[in-house]
């Protein structure tokens, strides 16, 4: 062995010996309620295809049709060869779908923040944002050079006293102008509780910073038009930036910004991720397109009002059962309308690694596919089952995991 893969080798000992080691498990199947991993069919918890759309018809048409007429590959950058139509296409769609004057598709969500925040933030700015916010979006804030503060999770009292200290930075006389960004996750991704976007608001109103919110886990599944938790909450016009992806709920992939067409120019301009990566596929504008309409139309509605049906039979069935206690939700007060979907992400807090792994693995022992989900995605300590539900899981699919996991805490105690 080479003195290099020596080193790596030495590396990979390290991780594994903190049970954080990962590998890839092989999936001979599409994404569905059902997958097929080594010759086995498991029963699939792990997708943030919440609504079941990524291995939906009129999607894969869709995505053929694109293919056909606009071929597998877009050739290079969009600012170099020319941008096909269908970006223009669906960033028109997505534009309408969010109401706002326009829209930005990047390659994936991580591109997306990414390109946007260090286009808009330099070393003179000051970004603050949410304890547990997606890994992209901490990433973004450190390539910025920006002043990177962190306020503790979904704790309005304790964003204030960032924005105070930010406000006094930009007092100071200076020749440049200093500007804040708050960024926060609507619906966060590994513990599916609700940031308090109101609170929020109306501090970064307070203090003249600017708000970025990712809804990755919250678009096509909250609001009366399925925006997101900022339509439900009735707050969409006071986000500068609105971030989400394409690849969760919608089933495709790809990340967007929506917000003025200022904004959108700017980005366009000085977003690096989106100038200096070639387009993404045009068969991936294609489907999300048609996710887009599909979350709109009656067969959305349906497909979010069974997965409504699913998660709250799993609060019942599985949360009781777990050996673990969840973690305090913090529920937006949407719970008792009727047309919300509640969030589908359901952790079952574990703490320590191993323990997490080995209850995965007695999990696909029994044909039940949930992923650990350990440090670094989540803090040492709060390793996890993320057990995420889709409109297509029956009432059957939920009682087995129910099932599964009463045994797994049975064996143990
Ligand atoms: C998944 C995710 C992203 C990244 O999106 P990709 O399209 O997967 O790159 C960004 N933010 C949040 C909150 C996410 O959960």
């Amino acid at each position: 062995m080479s003195l290099f893969d020596q080193e790596l080798k030495a590396r990979l000992n390290a991780i594994r010996e903190q049970g954080l080691h990962r590998e890839l498990r092989r999936v001979d199947s599409a994404q569905g309620p059902r997958i097929r991993i080594d010759g086995r069919e498991l029963l699939n918890f792990s997708s943030n295809d919440y609504l079941g759309l990524a291995n939906h018809p009129a999607l894969k048409e869709a995505a053929i049709k694109a293919t056909k007429d606009f071929g597998a590959g877009a050739g290079a950058s969009r600012l170099i060869c020319g941008s096909l139509a269908p970006f223009h296409e669906l960033e028109e769609m997505l534009a309408t779908f969010k109401g706002t004057e326009a829209a930005l598709t990047f390659s994936t969500g991580y591109a997306t923040a990414v390109g946007t925040i260090t286009a808009l933030l330099g070393k003179d700015d000051i970004i603050i944002v949410d304890k547990l916010v997606h890994a992209c979006i901490v990433d973004a804030a450190k390539l910025s050079g920006a002043k990177l503060r962190v306020f503790a999770h979904n704790d309005p009292d304790d964003l204030e006293d960032k924005l105070r200290w930010a406000d006094a930075q930009s007092r100071h006389p200076s020749p440049v102008t200093h500007h804040i960004l708050v960024v926060t996750e609507s619906i966060f991704s590994m513990d599916g509780d609700a940031a308090p976007l109101k609170e929020i608001i109306a501090l970064k109103e307070k203090y003249g910073a600017w708000l970025m919110v990712d809804e990755a886990h919250a678009t096509g599944l909250y609001g009366q038009n399925r925006r997101g938790l900022a339509e439900e909450l009735g707050v969409s016009n006071r986000i500068e930036i609105q971030m989400g992806t394409l690849g969760k709920a919608l089933g495709a992939s790809g990340g967007y910004i929506c917000g003025s067409r200022v904004l959108i120019d700017l980005l366009i301009n000085r977003a690096r991720s989106f100038i200096f990566s070639t387009a993404p596929v045009p068969a991936a504008a294609g489907a999300a397109a048609a996710a887009i309409e599909l979350v709109q139309s009656a067969e959305g509605q349906r497909r979010c009002e069974a997965l409504g049906r699913r998660v709250q039979q799993c609060r019942t069935g599985v949360a009781p059962v777990s050996n673990i206690s969840r973690p305090a939700q913090a529920e937006p007060d949407i719970r008792d309308r009727r047309d919300a979907c509640p969030t589908p992400i359901i952790p079952i807090i574990i703490g320590a690694e191993s323990t997490a792994v080995s209850a995965a693995t007695k999990l696909r022992e029994q044909g039940i596919f949930v992923p650990a989900i350990r440090y670094p995605t989540v803090a040492r300590g709060s390793a996890r089952l993320r057990v995420t539900l889709t409109a297509s899981h029956s009432t059957d699919d939920v009682a087995a995991l129910a099932g599964a996991l009463s045994e797994i805490r049975n064996r143990k105690s």
